[in-house]
């Protein structure tokens, strides 16, 4: 039988942890088929990103089109998107497919090393020709901290900022709360303006979650691919990551990837 697909536009890891290759594994391993909009090849390994060069816009914009035209888009994900540029032709190429799918913006800026995976000015569009095209964005605390100037450090200051992003268009936001201190629990928000849904999870003691967020959101997309709600996508998104994340792994010096190895057991 011919599975859903699955369209990631989003950077390359030479490390495998993160980027196309956590999204193509999660999408394996959740049942659709993954499609790649390759915007970026990163050099890095588990001590950081020593740099990287962006794909030129039409070459990324003409890898959607090959794919929407011909395989069919049943859900997408953006992740890393380099330049403003990119950013724009994204946007103009999804509205010119009608962009009848839904669309998961990964609002990826930096690596959590510290290192940009965006040029500087690339930000503002991300806020302004992403986010209203998006179905759900998914912000970690420094990316809401970047683009709405709140700091999140408790469940009321977590709501103001679901409340700040959801101003830019989206139709959900998801605040995700694993970088949040003195919380036992990993506490996300899931919102549209009118549920507020808290997702409350184990929060595990490893150094290893490269690749975490990108985990999560070519999970959630993937479920959506499949027709689900976004509330039991994410849901379902946020299950699948716990379980990458407490069964993580060292490799290299640094910090070791998030793990999709169990999925061979089940
Ligand atoms: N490299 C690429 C290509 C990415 O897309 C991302 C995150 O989206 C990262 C690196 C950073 O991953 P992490 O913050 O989990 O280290």
């Amino acid at each position: 039988m011919t599975p859903r697909t699955a369209l990631t536009i989003a950077g390359s890891d030479s490390g495998g942890g993160a980027g196309i290759q956590a999204d193509l594994r999660t999408f394996f391993a959740n049942g659709v088929h993954g499609l790649v909009a390759l915007t970026a090849v990163t050099v890095q390994n588990s001590l950081g990103v020593q740099g990287f060069t962006e794909i030129p816009a039409e070459v990324v914009c003409a890898q959607i089109k090959a794919v929407a035209s011909d395989m069919g888009v049943d859900a997408a994900k953006t992740g890393m998107l380099a330049t403003a540029e990119i950013i724009r032709s994204v946007a103009k190429t999804l509205d010119e497919l009608g962009l009848d799918f839904p669309l998961v913006v990964d609002p990826v800026a930096a690596s959590m090393t510290g290192h940009a995976l965006l040029r500087e000015d690339a930000l503002e569009a991300i806020r302004t020709e992403l986010f209203p095209r998006a179905t759900l964005i998914t912000p970690n605390l420094d990316e809401v901290r970047l683009l709405t100037g709140v700091s999140v450090v408790d469940p009321a200051s977590q709501r103001t900022a679901a409340d700040a992003l959801l101003e830019f268009g989206s139709r959900w936001v998801l605040v995700k709360g694993g970088h949040m201190t003195g919380t036992e629990d990993c506490v996300d928000l899931l919102s549209d303006g009118r549920e507020y849904l808290e997702l409350t999870g184990p929060r595990y003691l490893t150094e290893n979650t490269h690749g975490g967020g990108d985990t999560l959101a070519s999970a959630i997309t993937a479920s959506l691919a499949k027709g689900t709600s976004v509330p039991d996508a994410v849901a379902a998104g946020k299950k699948f990551i716990e379980r990458c994340v407490a069964e993580s792994y060292s490799l290299g010096a640094g910090v070791g990837p998030v793990s999709p190895f169990w999925v061979l057991d089940r």
